[in-house]
């Protein structure tokens, strides 16, 4: 893992002249076909503001494995549903609904299990549902950057309308580019008025086929199971359009839709593929969890030796139980996959180190005991100038061999949200000496785990810098 100054030059997209002068100006020699090591191509970076981030062999692997499908490849997968809608518009009569006229009595076996997902068969096609529905789930893995959805049923109740969260789902599934297949539901109520929905629907873009727009509506009752076959046509119909391919011969790769630690069987991942084929002794890694996969259960309760994309299985063996939302993959073997998982775990680590650098007068005495601090940083915001003026300067006084008070902010005013946001980024403490944070202050104050401490009097705010640095402050609770 090196790279020559000319690969480097490109890279940047500067001359290597340029990089070469820059080597010069750090005292290294060197010429076009020289190789660097990472250290010294860190540095020149920075003198380009790019900050270079250096991948592990595994990392490499991952990300080798992300590109290498040819078109000849790709295989047709099924889709993947989530049901979204109102709270009482139906969503999870609909799901209950359709797994039960279509699972149990289409397919031979057992009972339906509840692993997060399930698959039913609608002619030829099968289609995957996500159990959960709404869109805090949806969003939630969307956050963790995962996008499962291919197609989005938005439940509106015939006897109701567009309501809050429907307009919320809307939003949530546009942001996510997904298509929209309006489930208008409860048809068999008396006051349903389907026009109604579709005039409202109209309202927020989604223009019905009939009216010249391009949406699909699908009228349903999923109480009485009327208009569930359609409905899973329409998607099957939405679905060819999208094309939805995958390659299923490749190594595993998918999302964790659902996980928990089950007493009797350790941690348990429901997992959806969506790329290669998942094997029964397969080497996972999915965040900071591992391991080889022990067994695989389907929808339907059944061990299974192997799962193709779209397909949605429960997994044992892991380490721990990885997050919903978490990308999993197969690796390898073991050892490539706990390196993985262990390279995560440090990342993370790194991450929480750094999000944990905020600095409290409560365990100053310490930070300084262990050298982690030199500079105590502080802001001073105060109701006038002239105490600004005075805080400062005799919180500067009490620096001493061992840690430099500096006060790296005055103002006049209440705390703010900058000012919260600056401590963070420069593990501040906030003195605030007659004012007070406004509640956007106070909210990032306590999520960012910033000292923020408030004075009427300037002696006591003194006093308290003072006594935490000589380790005497009483906590505060
Ligand atoms: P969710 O909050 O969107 O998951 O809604 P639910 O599935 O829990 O349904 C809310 C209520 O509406 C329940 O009492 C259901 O029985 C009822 N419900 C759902 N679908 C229908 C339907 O098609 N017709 C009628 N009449 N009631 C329904």
């Amino acid at each position: 893992d090196s790279i020559t100054v000319a690969e480097l030059a490109e890279q940047l997209q500067v001359s290597s002249t340029e990089i070469i002068k820059k080597l010069m100006s750090l005292g290294i020699m060197a010429t076009l076909n020289q190789s660097l090591d990472v250290e010294t191509v860190e540095l020149v970076a920075l003198e380009f503001d790019v900050t270079v981030e250096v991948k592990s062999e595994e990392e490499e692997k991952v990300d080798e494995l992300d590109f290498d499908d040819k078109p000849e490849d790709l295989k047709p997968r099924s889709p993947v549903v989530t049901v979204l809608g109102h709270v009482d518009h139906g969503k999870t009569t609909l799901l209950d609904s359709i797994r039960n006229t279509k699972v149990t009595t289409g397919e031979a076996g057992g009972i339906t299990q509840h692993i997060g997902a399930y698959q039913v068969r609608a002619n030829e096609n099968k289609i995957t549902f996500i159990d959960t529905p709404g869109h805090a789930a949806f969003t939630a893995m969307r956050a963790r950057g995962a996008q499962v959805t291919d197609i989005a049923i938005l439940v509106v109740a015939a006897d109701d309308g567009v309501m809050p969260q429907t307009v919320e789902a809307i939003n949530h599934v546009k942001a996510a580019g997904v298509p929209i297949i309006v489930a208008v539901n409860k048809i068999d109520r008396p006051t349903a008025n389907v026009d109604k929905i579709k005039q409202e629907m109209a309202n927020y873009n989604l223009v019905p086929e009939e009216w010249g727009g391009d949406t699909v509506f699908a009228e349903v009752s999923a109480l009485k199971g009327e208009g569930i076959d359609n409905l899973l046509e329409m998607i099957v119909l939405v679905s060819e359009m999208q094309e939805l391919k995958a390659n299923p011969n490749a190594l595993a790769s998918g999302t964790v839709i659902e996980s928990k630690l089950d007493k009797g069987r350790g941690p348990v991942a429901t997992v959806l593929i969506r790329r290669g084929t998942l094997h029964v002794g397969d080497s996972i890694a999915s965040g900071t969890a591992y391991g080889k996969v022990r067994a695989m259960i389907n929808d339907k309760g059944k061990n299974i030796k192997k799962a193709k994309p779209s397909t949605p299985v429960e997994i044992l063996g892991l380490s721990e139980a990885p997050q919903a939302g978490e990308s999993f993959r197969v690796m390898e073997n073991d050892k490539t996959a706990r390196n993985l998982a262990q390279q995560k775990l440090n990342k993370d680590k790194n991450e929480l180190m750094q999000n944990n650098s905020a600095v409290s007068l409560d365990d100053l005495f310490k930070s300084i005991q262990e050298g982690e601090i030199k500079d105590l940083n502080i802001i001073v915001k105060a109701d006038v100038q002239g105490s600004c003026e005075a805080i400062k300067h005799s919180l500067e006084k009490l620096s001493d061999e061992k840690v430099n008070v500096k006060v790296i902010h005055t103002g006049v005013g209440a705390v703010n949200e900058n000012d919260v946001m600056l401590a963070s980024a420069s593990s501040a403490i906030i003195i605030g000496f007659n004012v007070r944070p406004d509640t956007s202050a106070q909210k990032t104050a306590k999520k960012d785990g910033v000292d923020l401490r408030l004075y009427r009097i300037i002696y006591d705010a003194i006093e308290d810098v003072k006594k935490a640095m000589q380790g005497l402050l009483e906590p505060e609770y």
